[in-house]
């Protein structure tokens, strides 16, 4: 079998790019290894119940008006009417570092800036420079690592205030220890405090079967179950796949979306990235717990706050934990509580922590210790997380959590790491001719991230090729 381009990888970039693609030719084939599509941010049945693998909320909200916004370009270059979609969005979100201060904000951007008003009243006219250096500034220039948190403590010159706008940008797009780019932070920025957050009023199944039925209708090709095993080579060129069943697709051109240095253990050499600074190596996991409790035991749990992010240690630390779970910080999200979201008999409620991949991986090796320790750190956080959002443990009627040991299983990212190599491969350009990289290692993270990544590497690499 032979095909003009292979994408590898069905997540929410390797669906964008397909469907990119096929809208100038349909001879473009997506190959998924999993049986369902969507990677991080997919779905799965208990008990016949539909649950989300991953999303809290979709950043980079816009209306239909504001034709140049990042989401509106997005549907138009997938040729998606807004129309077809039903957004919902955040009523509001807050930073709670508690007994220190707390921050909220919403869709709309003045409220975050009346926030830092009252709460850094030294800080607020910095804080307007802030803005003007972003007005100007361009995240999508080629530029070496830059910290952000150097960037801003300088600017700011309030250690708390910094701390207080990363945490959120941090735990929703940094793969970087303590700190993030400065491009990346420029985008995240704009992304959940200028923009804001929603999402579709469906399911996210509902949304990944729109982008399919609209890539299928496009002529694109898809498979799932279907694992790229080794990527076939010679002289910088790929010439084709192999599949783990065995079977040989050749082909002109690749695109994968599954990470740097999980395409090059598929093209069976080394990466290079030995020579990079160590501290730059260690990879960021997650836990994360989805809670479930009867709406009739709900009622005293808040139902305008979309997501929390908290921090109740003296600083705020975003790095491997020296333990299973991290639980001084995270995020605590509501589902639920977008508007117009259609009401249901149960609330839940889903909350996030920074983990250790290789603690969770040894631990692993003993499945009855495993699932013992997911179920003490659950509760765990279920009972952290009650400081701040009011009891709920002695009501829950249903708890799933995964470690970074699921998302290594269900999406094989190395070290589990949602958010991948620290090192960005910003061009998509990995030393081939006819393989380029899209996706978490491109350097945009979250869904619009990852969706915009699989756009901008097709426009820029695949579409003047085929
Ligand atoms: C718990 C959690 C919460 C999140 N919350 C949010 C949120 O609220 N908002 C937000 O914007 N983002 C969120 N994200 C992040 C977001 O889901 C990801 O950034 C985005 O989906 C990444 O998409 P991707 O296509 O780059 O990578 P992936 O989703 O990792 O897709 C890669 C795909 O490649 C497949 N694959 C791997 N190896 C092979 C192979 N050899 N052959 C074939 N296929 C292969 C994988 O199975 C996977 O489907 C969350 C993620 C998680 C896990």
């Amino acid at each position: 079998m032979r095909v003009p381009l292979l994408v590898i990888g069905g997540g929410l970039s390797g669906l964008a790019a397909a469907i990119r693609v096929a809208r100038f030719n349909s001879d473009v084939l997506l190959l998924e290894k999993h049986v369902r599509l969507g990677g991080l941010n997919s779905y799965f049945y208990r008990n016949g119940i539909l649950y989300e693998t991953g999303l809290h909320a979709i950043t980079n909200y816009a209306d239909p008006t504001e034709k140049k916004a990042p989401l509106n370009r997005l549907l138009r270059q997938l040729k998606l009417p807004r129309k077809k979609f039903s957004f919902c969005q955040q009523l509001q979100s807050e930073v709670i570092f508690r007994n220190q201060t707390s921050l909220k904000f919403s869709n709309d951007f003045a409220l975050f800036q009346s926030e830092i008003g009252a709460n850094f009243p030294q800080a607020i006219d910095k804080f307007q420079h802030l803005l003007a250096f972003l007005t100007d500034f361009d995240p999508f220039a080629d530029a070496p690592f830059h910290s952000a948190k150097n960037f801003l403590l300088d600017l700011l010159q309030d250690p708390l205030l910094v701390d207080m706008i990363l945490c959120p940008l941090m735990y929703y797009g940094s793969s970087v220890q303590d700190d993030m780019d400065l491009s990346q932070f420029a985008i995240m920025f704009r992304a959940i405090y200028q923009e804001g957050m929603f999402r579709p009023e469906g399911t996210i199944k509902e949304f990944l079967d729109l982008l399919v039925d609209h890539y299928q209708l496009l002529g694109g090709s898809l498979r799932t179950s279907c694992g790229v095993d080794r990527i076939l080579h010679q002289n910088k060129k790929a010439t084709g796949v192999i599949l783990t069943t065995g079977e040989r697709i050749d082909c002109d051109h690749i695109l994968s979306t599954i990470g740097h240095d999980e395409t090059f253990q598929l093209l069976e050499k080394k990466s290079g990235l030995e020579d990079r600074p160590a501290d730059h190596h260690p990879r960021l996991g997650f836990f994360e717990t989805i809670f479930q409790i009867p709406e009739q035991s709900a009622h005293h749990l808040a139902k305008n706050k979309t997501i929390i992010f908290y921090n109740d240690a003296e600083r705020f630390s975003y790095k491997i934990p020296q333990d299973f779970i991290d639980f001084s910080s995270g995020v605590i999200c509501f589902p639920g509580n977008f508007e117009g979201m259609p009401a249901t008999d149960r609330r839940e409620i889903r909350s996030t922590h920074l983990a250790d991949y290789a603690r969770w991986k040894a631990l692993a090796e003993d499945p009855a210790l495993y699932k013992k320790q997911k179920k003490i750190a659950a509760r765990q956080s279920s009972q952290r997380i009650e400081n701040i959002i009011g009891s709920f443990t002695p009501n829950i009627v249903y708890e799933n959590s995964f470690t970074p040991v699921t998302i290594e299983r269900y999406t094989a990212k190395i070290g589990g790491a949602i958010y991948g190599n620290p090192t960005k491969t910003k061009d998509g350009n990995i030393g081939f001719s006819n393989l380029f990289l899209a996706g978490t290692d491109q350097g945009f993270l979250g869904i619009i991230g990852s969706m915009l990544s699989g756009v901008s590497i097709v426009n820029r690499h695949i579409l003047p090729r085929l």
